[in-house]
């Protein structure tokens, strides 16, 4: 929604009142028709109301913006929610007492350069699709595809101006975003369509949690003794790690990948040592847990043979 004494934009990707939604599939080479600028005579109205779901690239974009360190972004600007359709912890953007979007004034929006992705999207928005829900083959591509969302305040669409949804995407720069979005999208949209088969723990929530919202922390954790005695992280991943915030978040997506969704990961090897002091663990309670049953089982026979005595004993 609305640029500072210029342009367009605004919405959610995760959040829509689906009965705005135009029933029409679009492709990256479909007309839209539609411009947003200050003239428009609801400029700004888009942004209220709304639900504002934030990735993990908005959060950094947002707050090297407003030069914060991500715990004061999130506690000032943002509330916990789990994303749609999911037991996926993420963070929406607070409304004001007026439900209006903090970063919004009457000249448009003041952080639109950095201007989270669902605000670019708007009013365009974008799905995946499977083929077979049934078959749910978790690892055959879905397809991605777009839709319009026209509401009635929104008067952008009663503008001349017609371009393809691929200009719209590259004008909005939302191509740059998808680009960063892409990894964790995947794992939530994984966890959306294959369902709650298996419950997340709530460690694991915590998990998803923290490296999706606090890059600070994740780094903190990335260099914590446990962390290092069980990754193998080269010097090289290592000084990345440090200094580059971009990097870590693509770090942190394919963390969340292999420990919490179980996907294999190259670029994350575990230690070997570490590896077999599992496997040394795992024996170790099978046999404590064999040696227990044993045990368990002789105190069981013993028990019997005392009642069996008592019995023949009375009998005489
Ligand atoms: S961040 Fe807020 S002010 Fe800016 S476009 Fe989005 S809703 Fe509007
Ligand atoms: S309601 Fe539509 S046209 Fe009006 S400011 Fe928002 S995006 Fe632009």
């Amino acid at each position: 929604m609305s640029k500072q004494e210029s342009a367009p934009e605004q919405s959610t990707l995760f959040s829509r009142n689906p009965s705005n939604i135009m029933p029409h599939k679009l492709d990256l080479d479909s007309k839209l028709k539609f411009r947003c600028h200050p003239g428009v005579s609801c400029f700004t109205a888009c942004c209220g109301n709304i639900n504002i779901v934030l990735t993990p690239y908005d959060i950094l974009r947002l707050r090297r913006a407003l030069n914060l360190p991500a715990s004061e972004f999130l506690l000032r600007f943002t509330t916990p929610v789990y994303l749609e359709k999911t037991d996926l912890p993420g963070v929406r953007i607070n409304l004001d007492e007026e439900g209006r979007c903090p970063f919004v004034t009457e000249q448009g929006c003041t952080i639109y350069e950095h201007r989270p992705t669902t605000c670019r999207y708007y009013p365009v928005g974008m799905s995946y699709f499977r083929e077979s829900p049934e078959k749910k083959d978790e690892s055959a591509p879905a397809e991605e595809f777009y839709f319009l969302v026209k509401e009635e305040h929104c008067k952008g669409h009663e503008e001349e101006q017609v371009q393809t949804i691929r200009e719209w995407r590259a004008d909005q720069g939302i191509d740059e975003s998808d680009v960063m979005n892409k990894e964790w999208m995947e794992l939530v949209m994984r966890r959306k369509s294959f369902g709650h088969q298996a419950t997340l723990s709530e460690q694991a929530k915590r998990i998803f949690f923290l490296a999706s919202t606090d890059l600070d922390k994740f780094r903190e954790l990335v260099f914590s003794d446990s962390f290092l005695s069980s990754y193998e992280l080269d010097e090289e991943t290592q000084k990345k790690l440090r200094e580059d915030d971009v990097e870590l978040m693509l770090f942190s997506f394919r963390f969340l990948a292999a420990t919490i969704f179980g996907i294999r990961e190259s670029s994350l090897k575990v230690r070997e040592e570490r590896l077999k002091q599992k496997m040394e663990q795992i024996k170790k309670d099978r046999a404590g847990a064999e040696k227990r049953a044993e045990e368990t089982y002789r105190e069981l026979l013993k028990d019997h043979e005392e009642l069996k005595k008592q019995l023949e004993s009375k009998k005489k």
